[in-house]
């Protein structure tokens, strides 16, 4: 769907550094390590794709990647960085805060949770801030294959109960595994199906 059409198109640390807003978007968030790059990577089918977005320097800023003419899809920094000093976890927070809250092109955050762990702390916050930008999100479960059929049911509970709270989540998850190869073409249908 995606392949051979995906390209790295830059790198954003400002509000003045969003390309026009000329085509419908969507954006990923997560928290560190959750397996955002290897998601991205295994949706457009370009491995290492995202790797670029990954190295030091580039994890700070809005990665933006063209699919086809008509649509972007957004690497958000990864979350959860508490040792990155404070003036720049600070202007990280407000580019993100900027970003949700004035991206018209916008149409649906994919809020990444690692299967295994279900909704953090850090996971919350970022889903409250979907609430108050108003920006429809859905809950991505990652690395589905590292977790036994008998303990999935807890954590799809836990994390149920979390997006309920949320008037910004869309009620369905997806469960993926880039490993593995689950949910990533329900992943792409839905974002080719967004107007
Ligand atoms: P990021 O920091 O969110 O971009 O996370 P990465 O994509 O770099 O993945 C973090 C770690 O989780 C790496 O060691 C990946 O190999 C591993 N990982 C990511 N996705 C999966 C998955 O679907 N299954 C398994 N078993 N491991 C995964």
């Amino acid at each position: 769907l995606f392949a051979g059409e995906v390209e790295f198109l830059k790198g954003v640390v400002a509000m003045d550094g969003l390309p026009p807003d000329d085509r419908a978007e969507v954006c990923f968030a997560g928290r560190s390590n959750v397996g955002k790059s290897s998601l991205i990577n295994a949706l457009t089918g370009r491995k290492a794709l995202a790797r670029a977005s990954n190295t030091p320097g580039r994890t700070q800023e809005i990665n933006y990647f063209t699919l086809g003419a008509e649509r972007y899809l957004v690497d958000l920094p990864g979350y959860g960085f508490a040792n990155a000093p404070l003036p720049v976890v600070e202007k990280w927070q407000a580019l993100l805060k900027n970003y949700l809250a004035g991206r018209a092109s916008l149409r649906r955050a994919f809020v990444l949770i690692d299967f295994r762990h279900g909704v953090k702390a850090a996971d919350e916050e970022i889903m409250k801030l979907l609430d108050r930008s108003a920006v429809t999100f859905q809950v991505v479960l990652t690395k589905a294959d590292k977790v036994k059929d008998k303990d999935s049911e807890k954590v799809l509970a836990q994390v149920r109960a979390a997006i309920a709270k949320h008037p910004a989540a869309y009620p369905e998850m997806v469960l993926t595994s880039s490993e593995k190869g689950d949910g990533i073409a329900t992943l792409r249908a839905i974002i080719a199906g967004l107007d």
